[in-house]
């Protein structure tokens, strides 16, 4: 079970006020009824609820640095919020603690074809900002399959990734710059439309730092322009070992489409079931590899992964003949963590990247402890960049099973770490995975972290609980001594 800090009984006893200076500064957007609240009381890592102290949905940077400044002054706790669709658990609320939900603030501020880019509100969500560029051949390029929901700042925040980042990069590679509310209220703006920038990186610091160092109140993203010819390719095998060992030699045959992803026998009949999106019903495995480019290309590529694929023992492969087959096939793949609702009501996805050539070896061995555990475990990832998404279904009601999952899954992220992989390629580690970081991180390199993290909110009001797996104020980080089992500065809230 996860654990958060402990809920400052001060703050508690201080809702009311705390709610009548809110009014104060955002007048039409605080919600304190208890009813209400529950709507918030989780993000898609639905295993855990905690109803916030309240919440607050600021219209502008004005009201959101307004609303730092003041929870800084009174020492309360804030976990800014997208639109709730982590899937680690890093929206997930204190409940001492105000959810800043950004929602509100939803407006695309500029778009510049010269210059290649979107300046864009954090509320946005990620789907409108390729809708709002399209008609011109452009497009965003991260695509998580949460886009017409998710928010930019949501995707600034886990450095989120998708289907086609293989080829176009996470978040991170097509970012141009934010505007950043520190707790105290301050704004920082980090990179621009410019390309280069004097200084440490700082914007590749906050890209991926979930909700810990400051608020994202604008961002600026590079858009490329469509290429002129897409061809999506279907391909099945009757093991899931021959599709690894197709992913493994495509890419180091020196193709890299613009996506690549896997589905196992039990991911694809659910995911059919749940809509029909034709995928072959015999099939162990299957893989959907979509290339782009310019025709010769295209049709090179095509057919050199026709050729890899065939060798390795697939058993079909289909090319989508029409816009409508290829939006078919993918929307089967984009529903497929929504379709698991058919199978069991409660889900854990894991998140874990492991080197390619890992893949068939990880695969049979995420299938022996799902036997091990007892527990269905459905296979769906980007499998061209090494990111697995095994979603381990259960039903929290039945006895025990939500610890079964979680021991599951912190059995599969510890293997991605033993092959020389990581705990998260694009979901953020959150609550879920902050437990697992001594696996990956020594105590010097968390430390470190735990630092940098002091430089921006030196209070550790801004998402405490979360990445780290142990709570420290600032004060005593490097210099942690336990006597007689009571921590030092005892008096002083920690991160
Ligand atoms: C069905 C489904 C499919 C998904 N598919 C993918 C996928 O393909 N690829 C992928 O990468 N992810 C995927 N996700 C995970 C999730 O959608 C992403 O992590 C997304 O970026 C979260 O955006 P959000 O607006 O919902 O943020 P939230 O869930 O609200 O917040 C996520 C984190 O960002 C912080 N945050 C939010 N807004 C701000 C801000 N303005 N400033 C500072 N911090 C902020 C929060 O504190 C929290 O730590 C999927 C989720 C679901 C439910």
């Amino acid at each position: 079970m996860i654990e958060l800090p402990a809920p400052n009984p001060v703050t508690l006893a201080r809702r009311a006020n705390i709610a009548a200076a809110m009014r104060a500064v955002v007048p039409d957007g605080v919600i304190g009824d208890e009813a209400t609240l529950t709507a918030f009381d989780c993000d898609a890592l639905t295993a855990y609820r905690q109803r916030p102290l309240l919440c607050v949905l600021p219209a502008n940077t004005d009201q959101v640095a307004a609303v730092l400044a003041y929870a800084a002054r009174e020492n309360i706790r804030i976990v800014p919020r997208g639109a709730g669709t982590s899937l680690s658990g890093g929206a997930l609320p204190l409940a001492d603690g105000i959810l800043l939900g950004l929602s509100r603030m939803n407006r695309i501020l500029d778009i510049d074809f010269e210059n290649r880019c979107v300046v864009v509100q954090p509320g946005v969500t990620n789907a409108s900002v390729t809708k709002a560029v399209q008609a011109a051949g452009f497009y965003y390029a991260p695509d998580p399959s949460s886009q017409i929901a998710c928010t930019i700042g949501g995707n600034v925040a886990e450095n989120s990734g998708g289907i086609h980042c293989l080829k176009y990069g996470l978040t991170t590679q097509n970012l141009m710059g934010v505007e950043l509310v520190l707790m105290t209220g301050e704004r920082l703006r980090l990179g621009g439309k410019h390309g280069g920038d004097g200084g440490l990186d700082l914007l590749s610091v906050v890209c991926g730092s979930e909700g810990l160092l400051g608020v994202v109140t604008e961002a600026t993203l590079r858009i490329l322009l469509r290429p002129p010819v897409t061809r999506t390719l279907l391909i099945a095998f009757d093991s899931v070992r021959a599709a690894g060992e197709t992913v493994a030699a495509i890419i180091a045959g020196g193709i890299i489409p613009a996506a690549l992803e896997f589905m196992d026998r039990r991911c694809i009949a659910t995911v059919e079931a749940f809509c029909a999106p034709g995928y072959p019903p015999d099939a162990e495995a299957i893989l959907i590899a979509e290339i782009d480019g310019v025709p010769a290309e295209v049709g090179d590529d095509a057919a050199r992964i026709d050729q890899i694929a065939r060798g390795l023992g697939a058993t079909e492969l289909r090319t989508c003949a029409s816009e409508a087959e290829r939006t078919c096939v993918w929307s089967g793949r984009k529903a497929a963590f929504g379709a698991m609702g058919r199978l069991e009501p409660d889900m854990l996805c894991m998140d874990g990247t492991i080197p390619r050539r890992a893949l068939p070896d990880v695969l049979d061995r995420i299938s022996a402890l799902s036997d091990q555990y007892g527990l269905v475990c459905c296979n769906v990832f980007h499998a061209g960049d090494g990111n697995l998404h095994p979603l381990i279904v259960f039903d929290c009601m039945r006895a025990g099973e939500l610890e079964r999952a979680e021991a599951f899954g912190a059995d599969i992220l510890k293997l991605c770490v033993a092959v020389g992989g990581v705990l998260t390629g694009e979901h953020g580690v959150g609550v879920e995975k902050k437990g697992l970081m001594g696996e990956m991180f020594s105590d010097a390199d968390l430390a470190q972290q735990e630092k940098l993290k002091c430089a921006f909110d030196g209070m550790g009001l801004l998402n405490p609980g979360k990445v780290f797996p142990t709570l420290h104020a600032c004060v005593e980080l490097g210099r942690m001594h336990v006597h007689d089992g009571r921590m030092p500065f005892g008096n002083l809230p920690r991160m």
